[in-house]
């Protein structure tokens, strides 16, 4: 297992939570480094970029000079944050929130700074908020879109979200993305001054691909692959973040960047490069905690019609997405249990009635049988 990262492998979630709430949280790793070797007899080469592949010899090529022979290979090499050029050559600090590195340093820096703004109000900038509010830093989210997770949750959610950050004292400017910098901050595009010493951006990431284009595979938007994690190059698979697979709760091919994709296609696609027949499609599953709101969400939320079950106004309930008679998408508000009858409910392709889902009343595991 190659990996560029000087770290033997860990979770991202905690980089955005755990680690920013605690100012001594140690980073966790998924095992010692020492147990890939013993235990699981991986051979585990840290720090190790590939920057070069021979499909025709089967070989990849790390920056150091190495060489290692595949028969299959794996691409697993995920994504990294999109880059807000305009500030790129500007003075004030910037920053962004994908490795254990970037991590320390914003919590170094929640501690240090007193006003940040983010760029960004999706998961990973308002996790990121969360955390700084509550280190008593000023923050101002700047928002492209004019409402919060626009692109995942329905506006009573993100209405809901918006108002849990502004009673810890977050800003929001919706409708707006900076430009450059100014003389004490940041300007916006809408004319706009923040002051500010220090950005986080959080705008979206892009697939890594260096190993695909290699390879002449097509990876724009992502690394086509099939259910069984297969490319368009024989012995060749992807899984996680950087594969474009087919979704069928969105009904097109998407890439998914959760942590339980990562886990359970990575698991799905290990057993067909040994041999095995194991398709893969689960329905996308992720997850979010802020202040007191744990926030799940299943499949597809948008352009769908909604289903509230629960009461919005005690902060509980779960909203599903359907398209004709298709659930295509769940979002649970503090109700893990319910979210977790919905996977199933989606997974399974059930079709409840309508009418039963409107009724809090109606228990979903009778839709499973
Ligand atoms: C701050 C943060 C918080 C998150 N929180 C959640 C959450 O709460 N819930 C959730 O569901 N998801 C969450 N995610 C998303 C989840 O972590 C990702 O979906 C997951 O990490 C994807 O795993 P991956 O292995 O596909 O890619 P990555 O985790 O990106 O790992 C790819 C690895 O490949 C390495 N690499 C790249 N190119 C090369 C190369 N040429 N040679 C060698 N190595 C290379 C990279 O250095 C990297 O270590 C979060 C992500 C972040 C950044």
């Amino acid at each position: 297992m190659l990996g560029e990262e000087p770290h033997p492998p860990y979770e991202r979630p905690q980089l955005s939570k755990a680690m920013l709430h605690a100012p001594d949280a140690p980073v966790a790793y998924i095992k010692q480094a020492s147990d890939w070797s013993d235990i699981l007899a991986v051979r585990l080469e840290t720090g190790s970029a590939v920057i070069d592949c021979d499909a025709d010899r089967r070989i990849v090529a790390t920056a150091d000079g190495r060489s290692f022979a595949f028969d299959r290979l794996l691409i697993a090499t995920g994504t990294l944050p999109r880059r807000l050029a305009a500030l790129e050559n500007s003075a004030i600090e910037i920053q962004y929130l994908r490795n254990v590195e970037d991590a320390l340093r914003f919590r170094k820096s929640i501690h240090d700074k007193s006003r940040i703004v983010i760029v960004g109000g999706g998961v990973i900038g308002l996790e990121a908020a969360c955390a700084a509010a509550k280190n008593g830093c000023r923050i101002t989210v700047v928002e492209s879109e004019q409402r919060l997770l626009a692109r995942a949750f329905p506006a009573v959610v993100s209405d809901l979200v918006a108002a849990r950050h502004r009673s810890h004292g977050v800003e929001f400017i919706f409708g707006a993305t900076v430009s450059g910098s100014s003389s004490d901050g940041v300007r916006l595009s809408n004319g706009a001054d923040i002051a500010a010493d220090l950005v986080l951006v959080g705008i979206g990431v892009e697939p890594v691909a260096t190993v695909a284009e290699r390879l002449g595979l097509p990876s724009a938007g992502g690394i086509s692959v099939d259910a069984y994690g297969r490319t368009a190059a024989s012995g060749v698979y992807c899984a996680g973040d950087a594969a474009l697979q087919f979704s069928r709760c969105h009904d097109r091919a998407i890439r998914v960047e959760t942590w339980a994709n990562a886990q359970n296609q990575a698991i799905a696609v290990a057993g067909n490069m040994i041999g095995e027949t194991r398709e893969y499609g689960d329905p996308p599953w992720f997850w979010t905690d802020q202040y007191d709101l744990n926030i799940q969400v299943a499949g597809d939320m948008l352009e769908a019609d909604h289903i509230i079950r629960g009461d919005t106004n005690c902060g509980k309930f779960s909203v599903i997405a359907m398209r004709g008679a298709d659930i295509v998408g769940a979002l649970s508000v503090n109700s893990a249990k319910e979210m977790a009858m919905l996977r199933r409910v989606i997974a399974a392709d059930k079709r409840p009635a309508r009418a039963d889902l409107e009724s809090s009343a109606y228990d979903l595991r009778a839709a499973l049988k």
